[in-house]
C-alpha cells in the first residue's frame, strides 16, 4: 500500500487553497524507525516510552534507556522526535510493579499521576533522554496533564534534571522542548495562562474522546457511539484551536483520528496543522490533504452546525462526493 503513494511521499502537504500541514508519525518501538522514510513522514510526533517497559520482566535500566533513546534519535536522523513520559499505571501494569486495585483505572492513577508521586522513575526516564540527545535537539511531552500545576511541577523535573546532569558534566541539549498532551477536558479550560507556559500540546484524542463522551475506548458496546465529527466535539477541538492561537502555542492531534483521512480532513479545516499517526496512514491523509479546500470545508462544517446537525459527517460526504 506504500507504493501507491510513493509519488507523493516526498512532496509537502499544502491543500488547494495553499494551507501547510505537516504530517508526522507515531511509534513506540525501534523496528518502527524505518517507516520514518517510507512514509514520508516528518518526524514522529507521539513516541511512546512505555512500550519499551511493557515488553520486558524487569525495570530498564538507565543505561539502557539510554542506549534505546540514543538509538531512536540516530535513526531519526535529525528530524524530530517527540518522547513521551511513561503513560503506565492502572490497567497497563508493569509486571514488575506492585499492582493497585482499583475501580476504575482510565480514570485511576496513572501516567503523570504516578509520575509525579513516585518520581524515581520518571526521573531516570528524564536523565536518560538527557544523556541519549547527547547534545541533540530534545523535545519531551507529558501524558494525561489534567491541570496547570501537573504540567508545572512536571517542568520543574525536567529543570531540576537538567541542572543535576549540567553539574555531573554531561553535555546539554543543544534545545529543549517540553510540553503536554490535552487529554483531558479539564486541560483545554486551563488558565489562559496555562497555554503561553507550555511548550506545545499535542491532543490525544483516544483520551479526550473517552473523556468527553464518557464512553470506554476498550468497550466494542460504546466506543464507536459517538462520532468524532459530533458537533460537540468539534467545539472543543475549536476552543483548543483558538486558545493555543491566542498563546502561540504549537499544536498537533496525535489520537487515531488523524490517521482516518475524513477524520483528519475535518481537524485541518478546524486548524490543526500537525497530525501524528500510523505510518500506514501517512500516504491516504496526505493524499486527500492534497486534493482539499480546507476554507471550503471549513463552511461546509459552519453551515451544518448552524443548522442544528448532531455530527458534520453526513455533510462532509455529501460535500466529498461531489468533488470527485
Ligand atoms: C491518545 O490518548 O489519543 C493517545 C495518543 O495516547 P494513547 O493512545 O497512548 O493513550
Ligand atoms: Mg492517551
Amino acid at each position: 500500500a506504500q507504493e501507491r503513494y510513493a509519488s507523493i511521499r516526498d512532496r509537502k502537504t499544502v491543500t488547494l487553497d495553499g494551507k501547510e500541514l505537516s504530517l508526522v508519525m507515531n511509534a513506540g518501538l525501534m523496528a518502527d524507525l524505518p517507516s520514518l522514510d517510507s512514509s514520508g513522514a516528518e518526524g514522529v510526533g507521539l513516541f511512546r516510552t512505555e512500550l519499551q517497559f511493557l515488553v520486558r520482566n524487569q525495570m530498564p535500566k538507565r543505561s539502557e534507556l539510554v542506549s534505546l533513546y540514543g538509538r531512536v534519535l540516530d535513526a531519526a536522523h535529525g528530524k524530530r522526535v517527540v518522547f513521551r513520559t511513561l503513560d503506565i499505571g492502572s490497567d497497563k501494569v508493569l509486571p514488575y510493579m506492585k499492582p493497585t486495585d482499583e475501580p476504575n483505572p482510565a480514570l485511576g492513577w496513572r501516567a503523570i499521576r504516578v509520575g509525579l508521586d513516585k518520581p524515581g522513575v520518571m526521573r531516570m526516564q528524564l536523565q536518560a533522554l538527557i544523556r541519549a540527545a547527547n547534545g541533540r535537539p530534545l523535545t519531551i511531552m507529558f501524558p494525561f496533564v489534567a491541570q496547570a500545576e501537573e504540567y508545572h511541577m512536571a517542568r520543574a523535573e525536567v529543570d531540576k534534571t537538567i541542572e543535576r546532569e549540567r553539574k555531573l558534566g554531561h553535555v546539554l541539549p543543544e534545545t529543549l522542548e517540553v510540553g503536554a498532551m490535552l487529554e483531558t477536558p479539564s486541560l483545554a479550560f486551563a488558565p489562559q495562562k496555562f497555554f503561553d507556559d507550555v511548550g506545545f500540546l499535542s491532543v490525544g484524542g483516544n483520551d479526550l474522546k473517552q473523556f468527553f463522551f464518557a464512553a470506554d475506548r476498550e468497550n466494542e458496546r460504546v466506543r464507536r457511539r459517538y462520532d468524532t465529527l459530533n458537533v460537540s466535539f468539534l467545539s472543543l477541538i475549536e476552543r483548543i484551536v483558538e486558545r493555543c492561537a491566542i498563546s502561540g502555542t504549537p499544536l498537533s492531534f496525535c489520537g487515531e483520528d488523524a490517521g482516518r483521512p475524513i477524520e483528519a480532513l475535518c481537524l485541518a479545516a478546524m486548524g490543526i496543522r500537525t497530525l501524528s499517526m500510523r505510518p500506514a496512514s501517512i500516504g491516504p491523509v496526505k493524499s486527500l490533504l492534497l486534493r482539499s479546500n480546507l476554507d471550503e470545508l471549513r463552511k461546509i462544517i459552519s453551515d451544518a452546525r448552524h443548522r442544528g446537525e448532531q455530527s458534520v459527517r453526513p455533510a462532509v460526504m455529501a460535500w466529498l462526493k461531489q468533488q470527485s
